[in-house]
């Protein structure tokens, strides 16, 4: 995971704004001298799928969404087209982003750090004295008391320990009136900030095992796809639908996107002993069926843990394949 951190949404012009993508100038120009910066160089460490946390705003910034890296991080000869004062530069670094989602409840740097202020210092102390092992962060620690933004972060490091410790409970301030007319703060806790965030991260998770229990090919029959960006790890019974079942692995199928989709919308299902069966149903499309048809009644491929027939029947239940 990544924070960056940015000033203006329009850094960049058309096509390289906010959440579109991150970019960074390849170098710094000091009196014409090539400099590299490693909040910049970051990027290149981006992969694809990783989260990016957004922090906007110049004096008192605010974590506003989240987005998902569409790509890794690339070097480009492309500019900009509005590179500002960074127009020097021959190249650029830049990762592409997609599926931008705003928090909930945003929150501000200033009430992270009147929060958690104790553990970030702890955090900034211990990340500086680990040697190879420090990562780059978005803050600094200064009289070893004084929390505050690091000056030219664009791009820096969340591991698990970090996001754990900003992973807060949001603070919404309430004004109430009281009998006579003083305004009153009030704190309420609506759940973490970033439980949308912590949701995908467990899914990440999920897909990755379910994957590896199929050895990373598509388990319907006769299909033999193994190319890992069209393979997921689908939910038998619905992500929504169970929430227990949500982080199990025998609740997962390793599929492609095509027989995902054809899983999904209910043009198979798959029987207690693991067999497809497909109904030839007039409400679904016959070129698909018929390309489904041949696997009809054959076991899906092995896995290390089979999936659960109690997920298999819910799965048929919400198609309408009771049998
Ligand atoms: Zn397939």
């Amino acid at each position: 995971m990544f924070v960056e951190m940015s000033v203006v949404s329009s850094h960049g012009g058309i096509g390289w704004e906010f959440t579109k993508c991150l970019w960074a100038p390849k170098y710094k120009l000091v009196k014409d001298d090539e400099r590299k910066w490693p909040y910049w160089e970051l990027l290149l460490k981006v992969k694809a799928g990783d989260t990016i946390l957004h922090l906007r705003g110049q004096n008192n910034p605010i974590f506003v969404g989240y987005s998902i890296a569409a790509t890794d991080g690339y070097l480009t000869e492309i500019k900009p087209s509005n590179p500002g004062i960074w127009g020097y530069a021959k190249k650029f670094i830049r990762v592409d982003l997609e599926n931008y989602t705003e928090l909930p409840e945003p929150l501000r740097l200033s009430d992270l750090f009147d929060r958690r202020k104790d553990e970030l210092i702890k955090h900034y102390i211990k990340n500086s004295n680990s040697g190879k092992e420090k990562k780059l962060l978005f803050y600094t620690l200064t009289g070893g008391k004084k929390l505050g933004r690091q000056n030219g972060a664009y791009l820096s490091e969340l591991d698990d320990d970090l996001f754990s410790i900003i992973n807060v409970d949001a603070i919404r301030n309430k004004k109430t009136e009281s009998d006579n007319n003083k305004e009153l703060q009030q704190n309420i806790i609506t759940g973490s900030v970033f439980s949308s965030i912590e949701r995908r991260r467990g899914q990440e998770i999920f897909s990755r095992n379910v994957k590896l229990n199929f050895r990373s090919m598509c388990c319907y029959p006769d299909c033999d796809i193994d190319d890992q960006s069209f393979l997921v790890g689908a939910h038998v019974s619905r992500w929504a639908d169970d929430v227990d079942a949500r982080g199990d692995v025998k609740n997962g199928l390793c599929l492609c996107v095509f027989h995902d989709k054809c899983f999904e919308k209910g043009y198979f299902a798959i029987d207690d002993d693991l067999n497809v069966i497909i109904e030839d149903d007039n409400k679904f499309g016959k070129t698909i069926i018929k390309k489904l048809l041949p696997a009809n009644g054959i076991r899906i491929k092995p896995s290390i843990e089979n999936p659960d027939p109690k997920y298999l029947m819910k799965h048929r239940q919400r198609i309408g394949k009771h049998s």
